[in-house]
């Protein structure tokens, strides 16, 4: 055979900048070609605005680029450093920046503020009346992980929060007639979202086949199969806690609509003074 010439290795698909700033933990490589893609022009001349949650404002906010990107060191162009400053549309000290490192054909975020975690989780806050302080702390921890790229620990968090949430459903069904713990007990958990379909959400039981995942020891599984699983987890665990979210607020509105009426039967039965 002869010998061949080492392939130059392929360019990656580089993220959207919104991915790239939003979504995409520090250091994660990307490679770029200048001559087939236009290496990283889309990041580093990026117009648009970015809408995340702002610390600042505690509430999700828009963001402009505040001027274009801004270089360190133009004297190294092989080791090229520039970031995206962006200030927040409500108030201008509000401000979130983006550093970008580009060496030797790759590309990767070398830093940012806010950071990906306080971004990502207080969106979450709002499950805690369902979930409860040690799980919703759990659910935080996992996400705020996985962000920083940490997988099998961020993964052993989040599976903690899926395994609650299909025995609360687990609890809900056992009320029916024809239920056996026995066949739920020996059953995978992909078979076990099947016995539960009725009380989990459509998107987690059409997609069951995502979550064989769960069943494999953690020990077992690499980081990288553990942050590529954590989207369809973390998603799942979203979709099954705003269905129980809706259902707590409608209860918790039920309990004040009867306190209301009691109130008024009250007023209501006595005569005027
Ligand atoms: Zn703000």
């Amino acid at each position: 055979m002869p010998s061949e010439k080492k392939p130059k290795p392929e360019a990656d698909d580089l993220p959207s900048p919104e991915q790239f700033c939003l979504a995409v933990p520090l250091y994660d490589p990307y490679r770029f070609d200048y001559e087939s893609s236009g290496g990283f022009f889309s990041i580093e001349h990026f117009k648009g605005t970015l809408d995340f949650f702002c610390p600042e404002c505690g509430s999700h906010s828009v963001f402009r680029l505040a001027r274009e990107a801004k270089y360190q060191d133009t004297s190294h162009a092989r080791n090229h450093i520039f970031s995206l400053p962006f200030v927040c549309s409500r108030d201008g000290s509000h401000r979130a920046d983006f550093i970008f490192r580009a060496h030797k054909g790759v590309i990767q975020k070398i830093g940012q503020s806010p950071s990906l975690a306080d971004i990502a989780t207080p969106d979450l806050k709002k499950y805690r009346p369902v979930l409860g302080q040690e799980r919703h702390r759990e659910l935080v921890r996992g996400v705020g992980l996985a962000t920083h790229g940490v997988g099998v620990g961020a993964f052993v968090y989040l599976r903690r929060v899926f395994e609650w949430l299909i025995d609360q459903a687990r609890l809900a069904a056992s009320a029916e007639p024809d239920w056996s713990d026995d066949a739920y007990i020996r059953a995978r958990m992909e078979e076990r979202i099947t016995l539960l379909a009725n009380y989990l959400p459509d998107f987690l039981v059409k997609n069951r086949g995502l979550y064989g995942i769960l069943s494999v020891g953690v020990h077992t599984l690499t980081e990288k199969q553990c942050l590529d699983a954590f989207p369809a987890v973390k998603l799942a665990i979203e979709l099954t806690l705003d269905d129980l979210l809706k259902a707590h607020e409608r209860n918790e509105k039920l309990k004040a609509a009867a306190k209301a009426l009691e109130a008024l039967k009250g007023t209501v039965g006595k005569p005027e003074a």
